[in-house]
């Protein structure tokens, strides 16, 4: 019985390096969602598609301004816009906050919570659009309170990040 032989350390490869090479595919989404008039899109896990994300509005059909989606997130089944971080079976909700500083100033934004997949969009400027597709969501069960978004603050902001990889 021979001894199996170990296997020779052989040419090793060489490992190619791990640049950041811009997704093609993730940089024409980013755009399209930037691009978008007729409503916010946002990424639909399951298919791998863009979706148009329902605008909440109050029982009588009033949409309802950025400033007050946390609240009507606690009161409401209703998750803000999904960013590209998502997969077929999960969810991944972007933080909607009203911008300190850069581009979008005092806008209300939906941005990547860990400014991972580059997902920024000025949800704002749909609030005041009649055509933007909206619903009511239904009430949540008040033992049901939706999970915490932990937003990371990002010194590079994510727009420019996007136009860097546009190029
Ligand atoms: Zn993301």
């Amino acid at each position: 019985m021979s001894a199996p032989s170990s296997p020779h350390s052989a040419c090793s490869t060489l490992d190619a390096p791990e640049s950041v090479v811009p997704d093609r595919k993730v940089v024409k989404i980013l755009v399209k969602i930037l691009t978008a008039r007729h409503g916010v899109l946002h990424y639909h896990g399951q298919t791998g598609e863009l979706a148009t994300y329902q605008w909440p509005t109050d029982r009588h059909g009033q949409k309802i301004h950025p400033s007050q989606f946390a609240a009507y997130r606690e009161a409401h089944a209703f998750l803000y816009p999904c960013c590209l971080c998502a997969t077929a079976d999960r969810y991944v909700e972007t933080s909607v906050l009203q911008r300190a500083e850069g581009i979008n100033q005092g806008q209300y934004v939906a941005e990547c919570a860990t400014s991972t997949c580059g997902y920024l969009l000025t949800v704002e400027k749909f609030f005041g659009r009649a055509s933007v597709p909206a619903a009511y969501y239904r009430k949540r069960k008040v033992t049901r309170r939706p999970a915490r978004i932990r937003h990371m603050l990002n010194q590079d902001d994510p727009l420019l990040r996007v136009k860097v990889e546009v190029k």
